[in-house]
């Protein structure tokens, strides 16, 4: 049963992104796209979809009536789309994710479908604000942070360079939390994004599946017949299809976002209700329902709860049995299943699709292991977005073999395998283990890495380091047995979003300096780099960056009532609160420079605002603690008069897609000072530095690339190496004689602990200090004085405003490798073999 709250209205039932009821379809009158036509247009859907009048019409209204206006363009070339692809039978990308962080769609759909002047000049007719109204989009928090912002972007950016995909997830009735800071602390809100029904998506209730779960396995052996296994789950629930359009950039091409959402087969045991057991009654729902219910919280780590694993399975299956079905349909056999459908696992979320897919396809259509085992190795790849040992996936045994018992003994059975292949090979015993898809040390656990790369004929690491670094370590046997299968793809950002869409001051001035040609081809901005000498474009480019700073500054002011000098250097570091990424680094560096302003006042500072932004696991105490921290420092530094205008702190809560569409363009300093070797790549990075942010950074993740594509006077590299990083905690490093002869750090350190920013709560912050002491497992004591100097060498570069901006432009115009459909045109050419240029198959 769905509640009121999520009941799509009735309207959305008017396009069909499956393939097979477009063809030969008689179509209206395609939409026409003057302000006159969607004044009209904007008009009848309020008054007959919304059933008011402008008089009456609330902000809400209007945001609903363009949103149905303009949705009727994007079906138009949806349904186009999907003839296309159909009627040349060529190759599609699935691409299984557990997370999708579109954000808004409004402002994407207007802006790629080039409508933005007639919507703006439309909704004036009626006095109302294209501006105003796009802010009442809730944005769809599908995800935790960068796993499911690069599915939004990958899914953008295979719509705009064409390549025909489904995206296929989950459809969380509450995504990620709402975060707000209570007397420095962060709470934890629900996020109820579906409250006024979603205007974008199309539930297909004719695109439900039954997924199973627990039950047993029975063996079959009939006369004739090869003997065969048949699972009899305990529990069936249904998972039901709600289509989202994703419009590329032109509308060009219009792909489908493909969200499941569970509901029981029985929605009310009536016996139960007819005899007086209310709730009972309705029990088998809400147990089903609660698998789409919430997105889990916690990014780099790994959930390890029951209810995870469920919804694990519920969309891999659920996505599988589409693709089957539709294939089926398409060319009634799955003999050709690999030459029709590349499937992209999005890290090991969805990899029990491995052993689900050869269930299917050895169960239920009859095929022999071996050709099965061609087959879904084939169709599979698969991308690894993490080395942290807490963020590999592992579930114990009894668990996975109580809830899905069939694909336990196909699990079981492709270890066998792949162990006689290695043994075959000559691997030692050490690397057998490692290779295993048990691990047999820590109570009997399946390993989800391992499996979805024996099942994978190509997996990936998300930056050039870390692919080396997956080389080494958690693949390293893996690796050695399939030595041809590991490549990297480096991630990128899709610049419509973050560029054109997010900085429409510059995306004018580029315009207006080179011509419109980077629009359509990103690598065209590297003809601004001729104008970062050009001291007239760099004042220009600058006064844009203070027009992007002064919309900052007055969201922090609305929000928490700070008064920020637009003027300053904007530092800024927005991202999920993890260890790894050091936001405590960050915050004592503040802290140093709060002492030394206040004990060398004499000396030359430069005016910085730090910013911070990001949510912390609600279950991860030293992230919060570190929220804490820097509100509390935030809170004292902000009062004291005597660095009033040399340097603010700032925590903006809630950091979300929406936000960072507002603070990427805003920033001259972007901090990613992660701890060397464990950001696999960063897109944060990507999307500071096009908008013309110099980066402080380690030599981590994608950094690495960015020092080669900028050039190392253009980006500000400090601390250890991945490999030093490496040595230094195998030899059991500790900070206490770093800090004890760093008195910088010392008396920062110092003060936290006395409890200068905590008079009320003095302990509060003993064991995140202590840590460094004893341990500094993220080098924080180790990098500190190569940060500070390079933050002091920073406000040197400040006070040449020359330099700065030519930096700047230079960072701008050479960051277009970073995109988002470079990254898709490497996946459609070495991985999956498909879009425009493939071959035929
Ligand atoms: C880009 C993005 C991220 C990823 O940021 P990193 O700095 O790469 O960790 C996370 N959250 C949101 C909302 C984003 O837009």
């Amino acid at each position: 049963m769905t509640s009121a709250l999520d009941t799509p209205r009735p309207s959305s039932h008017s396009a069909d992104a499956d393939d097979d009821t477009t063809l030969m379809a008689p179509t209206p009158q395609r939409r026409q796209n003057d302000s006159a036509t969607f004044a009209s247009e904007i008009l009848e859907k309020l008054t007959y979809a919304i059933g008011k009048n402008p008089a009456a019409a609330r902000r809400h209204d209007w945001l609903e009536a363009t949103t149905l206006a303009v949705r009727d363009r994007i079906i138009d070339h949806w349904l186009e789309s999907n003839q296309k692809t159909t009627e040349s039978g060529e190759k599609r990308v699935c691409y299984l994710s557990m997370e999708f962080l579109i954000g808004r769609l409004l402002r994407d759909a207007i802006s790629n479908l080039g409508l933005t002047q007639s919507v703006t000049e439309a909704l004036a007719v009626y006095d109302v604000e294209l501006d105003m109204i796009e802010l009442l989009e809730p944005d769809a928090a599908l995800g935790n942070g960068g796993l499911g912002r690069l599915a939004a972007c990958f899914m953008e950016s295979m719509a705009s360079t064409g390549v025909p995909a489904f995206g296929y997830g989950i459809r969380y009735v509450h995504g990620f939390f709402r975060q707000e800071v209570v007397d420095g602390e962060q709470v934890e809100l629900p996020e109820n994004w579906l409250m006024h029904g979603n205007p974008w998506e199309f539930e297909r209730r004719e695109n439900s599946y039954e997924i199973g779960f627990g039950g047993k396995v029975a063996a079959i052996d009939e006369p004739g017949k090869p003997p065969r296994q048949i699972w009899r789950p305990g529990e069936r629930v249904l998972a039901v299809a709600y289509d989202t359009p994703i419009v590329g950039w032109r509308g060009n091409h219009v792909n489908t976002l493909r969200l499941w959402s569970a509901q029981s087969l029985d929605p009310i045991l009536l016996d139960a209700f007819n005899s007086g057991d209310h709730i009972g009654a309705l029990r088998e729902a809400n147990k089903a329902e609660a698998i789409t219910r919430v997105l889990y919280p916690a990014d780099s780590h790994q959930a390890g709860q029951e209810l995870r694993l469920r919804q694990e399975y519920f969309f891999s299956s659920a996505s599988l049995q589409d693709i089957i079905r539709r294939h089926l349909k398409a060319y009634g056999t799955l003999h050709n299943l690999s030459d029709k459908v590349a499937i992209q696992l999005n890290d090991t979320h969805p990899a029990v699709s491995v052993a689900e897919l050869m269930r299917l396809l050895i169960d239920v259509h009859g095929f022999a292991w071996d050709e099965a085992w061609t087959i879904t190795q084939a169709t599979f790849s698969y991308t690894n977005h993490t080395l942290l040992p807490e963020a590999l996936e592992t579930w114990p045994i009894h668990l996975f073999e109580r809830l899905l018992p069939r694909q336990m003994q196909i699990i079981y059975a492709i270890n066998a395998q792949t162990i006689r292949e290695a043994t075959q090979k000559g691997l030692d015993g050490g690397k057998i283990t490692a290779i295993s898809l048990i691990d047999e040390n820590n109570g009997r656990r399946v390993r989800m890495g391992q499996l979805a790369f024996v099942g994978s004929h190509a997996i990936n690491g998300v930056s050039a380091l870390h692919t080396e670094l997956m080389k080494e370590t958690v693949f390293h046997s893996l690796h050695e047995l399939y030595p041809s299968r590991i490549q990297n793809k480096t991630n990128g950002v899709t610049p419509r979003r973050w560029l054109m869409q997010a900085n429409p001051g510059l995306t004018a001035l580029v315009t207006d300096a080179i011509g419109p040609a980077f629009l359509d081809n990103v690598e065209k901005l590297a003809d601004l780099d001729a104008l970062a000498t050009d001291a007239a474009f760099r004042e220009k480019f600058m006064a844009v960056k203070l027009e992007n700073k002064q919309r900052l500054a007055k969201v922090i002011e609305e929000r928490l009532a700070i008064s920020v000098d637009p003027g300053a250097m904007f530092d800024i570091q927005v991202k999920r609160i993890h260890e790894y990424k050091r936001q405590f680094l960050n915050i004592i560096e503040a802290i140093a420079l709060y002492d030394q302003i206040r004990s060398h006042p004499e000396r030359n500072w430069q005016p910085r605002v730090k910013i911070f932004g990001g949510k912390a696991a609600p279950s991860y105490a030293q992230a919060k603690e570190i929220i804490h921290l820097i509100n509390d420092v935030a809170r004292v530094v902000n009062a004291d008069p005597s660095v009033q205008n040399l340097l603010k702190v700032v925590f903006i809560p809630n950091y979300n897609v929406s936000l960072a569409e507002i603070i990427m363009p805003a920033a001259d300093l972007s901090e990613q000072i992660s701890t060397a070797g464990l950001e696999a790549s960063g897109t944060g990075n990507m999307k500071f530095a096009l908008n013309g942010a110099l980066t402080i950074g380690t030599l981590d993740g994608a950094n690495v690339e960015m020092l080669e594509h900028l050039g190392e006077e253009n980006i500000y590299i400090f601390g250890l190496t991945a490999a030093e990083v490496a040595a230094r905690r195998r030899e059991a490093h500790s900070g206490r004689s770093i800090i004890e002869n760093s008195r910088l750090l010392r008396e920062a350190l110092d003060s936290i602990v006395k409890g200068v920013f905590s008079p009320d709560g003095q302990e509060r912050y003993a064991s995140l200090v202590s840590n460094l002491y004893n341990n500094d497992w993220w080098m924080i004591a180790a990098d500190f004085e190569a940060y500070w100097q390079t933050q002091r060498k920073l406000d040197d570069l400040w006070q040449d405003t020359p330099s700065w901006g030519e930096k700047a432009v230079r960072n701008t115009a050479r960051m277009s490798w970073f995109s988002s459909d470079r990254s898709i045109r490497e996946y459609a050419k070495d991985i999956w073999r498909a879009g425009p240029g493939a071959p035929a198959s």
